[in-house]
């Protein structure tokens, strides 16, 4: 069975020498030695000044609207994840959907501001895929109109816009280091921030509001990450490059598959060092994206339909839904294909093979 992703497990026995460590301190959480080096090499690797490691990565987006203070309204894209809409839902705040760009995925910064009003207080955009939302644009917006931005970056490990890690734009960035994720601890993620203030915030709110032992700064939550989970960061860090670069030898495969038929791939923003973090494909029609489904089911073939349903279908957001064709007609002819680290020549080649019969 091919599924869409399959998660890089490191070799055992060096996963296991690093768990040692944990067994030697019997300390296997509250920011033992592990999660402070991982968040340290996250630090170096990514280049980033700030980061606090969490046990997933819809936590750091809970965080980041609290510590940013969010009331009313936030504007987000509804071509997402769903813990990108949930979150804003579960903080007690609105989302209001910008339809998105039809090329690059993510949210189209020339139709924001009109959704803005007195009610609003943040743009949540998504790095869709990997790919940089228009940072400036979105910026300059949040300026004006005196808005905080978070970026949900959960698909932009290594991804550099600009020169610059991606992580460094907004005011709070957030990452996902789920097993189906680029770079994992199995479950896990992490919140990034330049604001030394806001950093010191989001520590807090991630560890019961705690200042020391004895005292608490204020409201927090426990969205600690485990020892067990750094250690399988830890383990899986030495193999990313080789993963990166095997990821981008199918991406030069499938390209070049389907680069002559009637179906397009994600396009880059450009200045972005991509991280070849997903495959997905778009159909001119939900019909042909069916049969091409249908197909490699049965062929135990398993490609996703990220992101699918739309989140403008949400049940408990109906009614903000807005008007947004583009990210509708997206969800519904967009397919994700098995892209990962030892899928191999045979396997891409009969996806390929399958695809183009079913066009
Ligand atoms: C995976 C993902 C999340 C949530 O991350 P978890 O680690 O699974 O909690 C949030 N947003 C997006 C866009 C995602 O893909």
């Amino acid at each position: 069975m091919i599924n869409v992703t399959k998660t890089f497990l490191p070799p055992q026995d060096e996963y296991q020498a690093i768990l040692n460590r944990a067994w030697e301190t019997g300390w296997i959480t509250n920011r033992g030695v592990l999660v402070k080096e991982l968040e340290n090499k996250l630090k170096k690797y990514l280049n980033v000044n700030h980061v606090v490691a969490m046990t997933n990565g819809t936590l750091p987006l809970q965080i980041a609207i609290k510590v940013l203070g969010l009331k009313g309204e936030i504007i987000t894209t509804p071509f997402s994840y769903v813990a990108t809409t949930s979150s804003i839902v579960w903080e007690g705040c609105k989302p209001i959907f910008v339809d998105i760009h039809p090329e690059y995925l993510t949210i189209d910064e020339t139709k924001i501001e009109a959704a803005i009003t007195p009610d609003t207080s943040a743009i949540l955009a998504t790095h869709v895929f990997g790919n940089p939302c228009h940072i400036e644009a979105i910026d300059a917006i949040a300026k004006k109109h005196h808005l905080k931005v978070i970026y949900d970056a959960a698909h932009c490990f290594g991804v550099t816009y600009k020169g610059q890690s991606i992580f460094n734009y907004g005011d709070v960035s957030t990452c996902s280091f789920h097993a189906t994720k680029l770079f994992h601890t199995g479950e896990g993620g992490a919140l990034f921030t330049n604001s030394k203030a806001l950093y010191d915030k989001a520590y807090y709110h991630h560890n019961f509001g705690h200042l020391g032992e004895e005292a608490f700064q204020g409201l927090g939550i426990n969205a600690k990450m485990s020892e067990l989970q750094a250690a399988m960061g830890l383990a899986v860090f030495p193999y990313l490059n080789a993963i990166i670069e095997e990821r981008k030898s199918i991406f030069i495969f499938y390209q070049e598959a389907f680069k002559m038929h009637n179906i397009s791939s994600l396009s880059l923003r450009p200045e972005t060092v991509w991280n070849y973090g997903y495959y997905p494909i778009i159909f001119e029609t939900e019909e042909v994206l069916l049969r091409v489904k249908k197909a490699l089911n049965e062929a135990q073939i398993f490609p996703r339909r990220y992101f699918f349903p739309n989140l403008g279908k949400l049940n408990y957001v109906k009614s903000n839904m807005g008007n947004i064709p583009i990210s509708q007609k997206v969800s519904k002819t967009i397919l994700c294909l098995p892209f990962y680290s030892g899928l191999g020549e045979l396997n891409i080649k009969r996806i390929k093979e399958i695809v183009l019969s079913e066009l």
